[in-house]
């Protein structure tokens, strides 16, 4: 049986006829089937951004919510690095207007604040699904070893433990993950458990027809999901 806050994602979505998630929504549901997300609080109103990064904690990210900008920061909806009040609302006006003039048919649904998580190795956890086989899970380094270099592992859903660690170990780039060239180590059980953690919300949630975990950012111990987008 699947958690009902699980359900409720899924059918705000279909209510408000929607064909992905949000990035809050995408990353409560990987919350919830136990991966380390950033905090995160949808504000409507300046001084709401203000008083969600309050109770966050400085410093924080801000980001667009729209239903027409899924790729946030092509579009100048991400700001990083905010560390007081003043930015908040400078940045929070900046992103409005970014938005409208780079997608002027954006319906604004708010700015999304969120805890601003530490530099790490990137890596990218991302699905698709395809009718025959189900659902892929694929794993790279972030940045230009997935986009440039396709430097990436496979697997069908689901998973064993096995099969996670065989994923870190067929990339090419492997070593980054060691601490090579003076880059500090990546938590590797941490990246195996999000990788079965992705694998059981694929195989309960045959809604997702593509998740894009792009980049989590991963830490001597630990690790943050620091964007993520679902495709319904
Ligand atoms: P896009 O929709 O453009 O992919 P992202 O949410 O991935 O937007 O944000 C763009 C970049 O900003 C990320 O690749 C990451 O480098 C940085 N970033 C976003 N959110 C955070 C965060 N919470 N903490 C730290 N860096 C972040
Ligand atoms: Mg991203």
């Amino acid at each position: 049986m699947r958690d009902p806050k699980i359900n409720k994602i899924f059918e705000v979505a279909k209510a408000e006829n929607r064909g992905f998630l949000f990035e809050h929504e995408a990353k409560m549901l990987c919350g919830l089937y136990g991966m380390p997300i950033t905090k995160i609080e949808v504000a409507r109103t300046e001084d709401g951004a203000v008083e969600a990064a309050k109770r966050i904690g400085f410093p924080i990210v801000l980001k667009i919510v729209s239903p027409q900008v899924l790729h946030k920061s092509d579009a100048g909806g991400v700001i990083v690095g905010v560390n007081e009040e003043k930015d908040i609302r400078e940045g929070y006006q900046k992103i409005l207007t970014n938005i409208k003039n780079n997608v002027p048919t954006a319906v604004i649904e708010g700015i999304l604040i969120q805890e601003m998580a530490p530099k790490g190795t990137e890596i990218i956890i991302g699905s698709t699904n395809d009718p025959t086989f189900g659902s892929t899970i694929m794993f790279g380094l972030g940045g230009i070893f997935v986009e440039i270099l396709k430097d990436v592992s496979f697997r069908l859903a689901p998973i064993t433990k096995d099969d996670a660690w065989e994923m870190l170990e067929e990339i090419k780039a492997k070593k980054i993950l060691e601490g090579a060239r003076g880059m500090p180590k990546a938590d590797k059980d941490t990246i195996v458990d999000i990788l079965l953690d992705t694998s059981k919300m694929l195989i309960e949630c045959p809604e997702i027809k593509e998740l894009d975990m792009n980049p989590i950012l991963v830490y001597e111990k630990g690790a943050r999901v620091v964007d993520a987008r679902v495709i319904l």
